[in-house]
């Protein structure tokens, strides 16, 4: 840091805010992690200096032999995690990586039908406001109201009466495992590609933790930053049928040059993704959602289909007395961080939203257990239940601070 801050003191504070904030609050924003000092320092190294446009051995920039290196590692580890044919490596975001999939074999206008973002979708897949919905002729799938699942039967008809020309599947806020193999067979039986996009349960997937898709979608994307634990980012994987048409959708499709210091940071994730703590880790992820999930039932508090397979717990809160909106604000005032959501059937704005959406991986990356995290879950029953108890929240947030103190971080981060 000594380096910021000589030339921009400013940024160099708000860097340490940043540190400070991450390693004094509880993370339980369900994307967001917290990366290993390995996968930072291979993000903040000199390969962010070289232009890299084209693929490792096709370049149209010399010098690049390097970037083939860790381009390459990449792509290997990848491979070997997910068991795909083929892999890019270079789309710069989650939604980037879906881009170059519709643009690789849709055509404006064509049919997409992907699941709604209220009821736990991505912008990315078919939002009026996003290119996705601008750009194609989209229709949405819901999930039930009653059990808070996807209606696959009700998915089918849609798709039989819709006939998509691509059906993406995968989810942003969505509490329960996903039969990737029922969607497949969807999409098969309407002639519709079928892309999964596993940007929030990619670690898990890559632990054997949630089914994989890779056998049954003919495109996986997903981004590197949230369950995968890597740097800011995003991937497809795909059949060596479709290489070419991903790889040049990518770049000279949708992208520039490609960003290499984050590449290699997410070779760096990879080779973390390979080892038995990180399956250790994805196991953990899953135990303490469902002890959240467990407790704050205890508690008294509805979920979203009735607790969770996954990393995250999305909490109903159309029964209380509060919103989405203002549950987010008092545990901010506490120091746990999460994210008012829509819940299937919202009435609600999205600014306003009935629903939290509260995650497991940022805190089970600092090493807590179940243990810590029924505690946890019992310091947000206790504050949704008092949102304007100053006196109450002052206690939970001392209780906060202890948790914090007991789990560093950062350790060596001044
Ligand atoms: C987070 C997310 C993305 C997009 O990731 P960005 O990197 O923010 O563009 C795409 N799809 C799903 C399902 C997501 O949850």
């Amino acid at each position: 840091m000594k380096h910021v801050e000589e030339t921009a003191p400013q940024v160099a504070d708000a860097i340490r805010g940043e540190t400070h904030r991450e390693e004094n609050g509880l993370e339980m924003i369900a994307s967001e992690n917290f990366a290993s000092r390995a996968v930072m320092e291979a993000q903040g190294s000199v390969m962010t200096n070289k232009y890299a446009e084209g693929y490792p051995g096709e370049r149209y920039y010399g010098g690049c032999k390097f970037m083939d290196e860790v381009e390459e590692l990449a792509h290997e580890r990848a491979l070997d995690i997910f068991g795909a044919e083929h892999v890019n490596v270079q789309p710069h975001s989650g939604t980037q990586a879906n881009m170059a999939v519709y643009l690789s074999v849709l055509d404006p206008g064509d049919r997409i039908l992907g699941m709604d973002l209220t009821h736990g979708g991505h912008l990315s897949h078919g939002h009026p406001a996003n290119f996705s919905g601008k750009l194609y002729d989209v229709e949405h799938y819901l999930v039930d109201e009653e059990t808070g699942r996807i209606d696959y039967d009700g998915l089918a008809e849609q798709a039989h009466r819709f006939d998509p020309d691509i059906i993406v599947t995968g989810a942003s806020a969505y509490p329960r495992e996903i039969e990737f193999d029922r969607l497949g067979e969807i999409a098969d039986e309407v002639d519709a590609y079928h892309l999964a996009d596993i940007a929030h349960i990619a670690g898990l997937v890559a632990a054997g933790e949630h089914v994989s898709p890779v056998p049954h979608a003919d495109f996986v994307t997903t981004t590197t930053h949230k369950t995968l634990r890597g740097p800011r980012g995003g991937m497809i994987l795909c059949d060596d049928e479709h290489a070419s048409d991903v790889d040049s959708a990518v770049f000279p499709g949708t992208q520039g040059g490609p960003l290499m210091h984050v590449v290699a940071a997410k070779a760096v994730c990879f080779a973390e993704a390979q080892t038995d703590e990180f399956d250790e880790y994805q196991s953990s992820i899953v135990e303490n959602s469902r002890a959240l999930a467990r407790t704050l039932e205890d508690e008294g508090w509805t979920l979203v289909g009735d607790g969770t397979d996954n990393h995250l717990v999305l909490v109903d809160l159309r029964d209380e007395s509060i919103t989405g909106k203002e549950a987010e604000e008092a545990l901010e005032d506490v120091g746990i961080t999460v994210n008012k959501n829509t819940v299937p059937g919202e009435e609600e704005s999205p600014t306003v939203t009935s629903g939290v959406r509260i995650g497991t991986p940022a805190l089970t990356t600092r090493g807590m257990g179940t243990e810590e995290i029924e505690r946890v879950a019992r310091l947000i029953s206790r504050v949704l239940s008092n949102t304007d108890d100053e006196e109450l929240k002052s206690g939970v947030a001392d209780e906060v601070r202890t948790l914090c103190d007991e789990f560093p971080l950062y350790p060596d981060l001044p």
